[in-house]
């Protein structure tokens, strides 16, 4: 691309796009180019109030609650064909303000759109139970109601995508969303919000609020806010969930992981090197299900670790504009440090550096090199903590029993996975484990079908699949008495 381009967005209050009440603005600098490719408002308390006040609007007086699902899906739908229309653009606008690989970005935007069209088929498939066998004089039913105002707070690294997974659902089933998209990378959001008002979706139903951490803040302690859908770091969402007590409001969190692949000695190798190198670069590493952790058998544990070894110099790193690229990015300055830190860590506590390790040489931007460890053992933070970059700790295991306590031994939950050819290894890890998802001879394949969260400290509820419903309704329960009362006073 000869010239990188730059965007300017406003938030989005009330169907309207406007500055914030300060007027003061912010800018995204490129991580692969050092170029301003975003200028955004900085909104504050004042723009989140506005905001919240508007979505409680829309929620309260508004007619989007009280639409049939069958009308609210049409809508949905819309936004889809919207998405799947702008894809090329969405794509470019994540790629400048993420880091991440041109060619991923499009799959994201695509999924995205998969989202939207599942999301879609929830707002018909809201509904309860009917109790006729609770005495023949009563009828119960039970009925699930939209929950609200929702404030949905996002991170960096997959902008597009995590919004995907909470605002269509959300709006699905009936509740309307304040959102807060990280500072890192808001343009997708903005965007997104106005093609839902392209869809002819009322205002108010989906406001965005640009800013730093303060707007999720309010969002969180704020009365008028019924529910906080929060996808972060574990530190920030412990905070949310504290805010959000103040007032009671029902808290969904999905946070960092430390994901194991278990990788047995029967394994077919080959594709589990390949899954082991996609699940720990994808996105640079900057994923919440990186496959950052290995635990071999030891009988092969040397053969295994020196092929990952191998596979992962093939893997092509630079500008992610361009479409060969695997490997863009580093999205921020805080994170390349931190990224150093652990691989110093890694190295004093005697692990083995088997690759990389350090910051690549570049004319613009900031990329670091795949990255392997052996030798790693449980007690290291780089086998226990979330690095958030193209880093690979490997460790070895004997038993089974061995391979399950290494496997749980973060205070992690969300994803874990097995390489094996036998159905009796792979159904005792997956027992066994404690994590959200479990990968059976495959790494990070999704589906909006299947709910998605994790145990732990990785966070509270699940997102996608018809588990979405629970997560965005109240139930309430209605008793009905048929017949005559029985008195009290006699
Ligand atoms: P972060 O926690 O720093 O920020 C997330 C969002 O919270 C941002 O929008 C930020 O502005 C906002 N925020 C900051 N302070 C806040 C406060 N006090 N109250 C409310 N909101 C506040 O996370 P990040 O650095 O943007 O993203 C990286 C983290 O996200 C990693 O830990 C990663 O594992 C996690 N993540 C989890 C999933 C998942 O589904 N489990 C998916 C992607 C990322």
């Amino acid at each position: 691309m000869d010239k990188i381009p730059a965007f300017n967005y406003q938030l989005l209050i009330d169907g309207k796009s406007v500055e914030s009440k300060s007027g003061s603005r912010f800018d995204r600098v490129s991580p692969a180019h050092d170029k301003t490719v975003g200028s955004y408002a900085d909104g504050a308390i004042e723009d989140a109030d506005l905001a919240i006040k508007s979505s409680r609007k829309a929620f309260d007086s508004g007619p989007w609650p009280k639409l049939s699902g069958a009308v609210r899906a049409r809508h949905i739908r819309k936004v889809a064909e919207l998405i799947e229309r702008d894809l090329e653009k969405i794509a470019l606008v994540e790629v400048l303000e993420s880091g991440k690989p041109i060619s991923q970005a499009r799959d994201e935007i695509k999924s995205s759109a998969e989202l939207w069209y599942y999301a879609a088929t929830l707002a018909q498939h809201s509904y309860g139970d009917a109790h006729n066998a609770i005495g023949n004089d009563y009828l119960g039913l039970v009925v699930r109601e939209p929950i609200g105002v929702v404030g949905v707070i996002t991170p960096w690294n997959f902008p597009f995508l995590i919004a995907s997974q909470k605002v269509p659902f959300a709006i699905a089933l009936g509740c309307t969303v304040v959102v807060k998209p990280s500072q890192l990378t808001s343009g997708t959001t903005v965007i997104m919000g106005e093609l839902v008002r392209e869809a002819g979706i009322p205002e108010g139903v989906m406001n965005v609020v640009t800013g730093k951490g303060v707007v999720g803040s309010r969002l969180s302690e704020h009365p008028d806010v019924d529910m906080i859908t929060f996808t972060g770091s574990t530190q920030i969402g412990k905070k949310v969930m504290a805010a959000a007590a103040g007032t009671v409001k029902k808290v969904e969190l999905e946070l960092g992981g430390k994901n194991p692949q278990i990788i047995m000695a029967d394994a077919d190798l080959e594709a589990a090197v390949d899954a082991v190198v996609f699940g720990v670069y994808f996105n640079q590493g900057e994923c919440c299900n990186s496959g950052s952790r290995i635990i071999v058998q030891d009988s092969i544990a040397d053969d295994f670790l020196a092929r990952v070894v191998e596979k992962s110099k093939r893997v092509k790193v630079g500008d992610p504009l361009d479409p060969d690229v695997l490997v863009g990015a580093i999205a921020s300055s805080d994170q390349l440090q931190t990224i150093e830190r652990y691989v110093q860590e890694g190295v004093q506590a005697g692990a083995s550096l088997e690759l990389g390790g350090t910051k690549l040489d570049s004319k613009a931007g900031r990329y670091f090199s795949p990255t392997v460890f052996g030798g790693v053992t449980e007690g290291m933070s780089i086998a226990k903590e979330e690095i958030f970059g193209p880093v690979l700790s490997v460790l070895k295991f004997s038993t089974m029993d061995d391979a399950v306590r290494i496997a749980n031994s973060t205070l992690f939950g969300l994803s874990s996975g097995i390489w094996t050819a036998n159905i009796n290894s792979a159904m005792t890890f997956a027992k066994a484990v404690r994590s959200g998802t479990v990968w059976i001879n495959c790494w990070m394949d999704g589906f909006p079908e299947m709910p998605f969260g994790g145990f732990g400290e990785s966070g509270i509820g699940r997102e996608l699949g018809r588990q979405a419903i629970q997560e965005f309704t109240e139930t309430k329960t209605i008793a009905i008495h048929t017949g005559s009362r029985s008195m009290w006073v006699k």
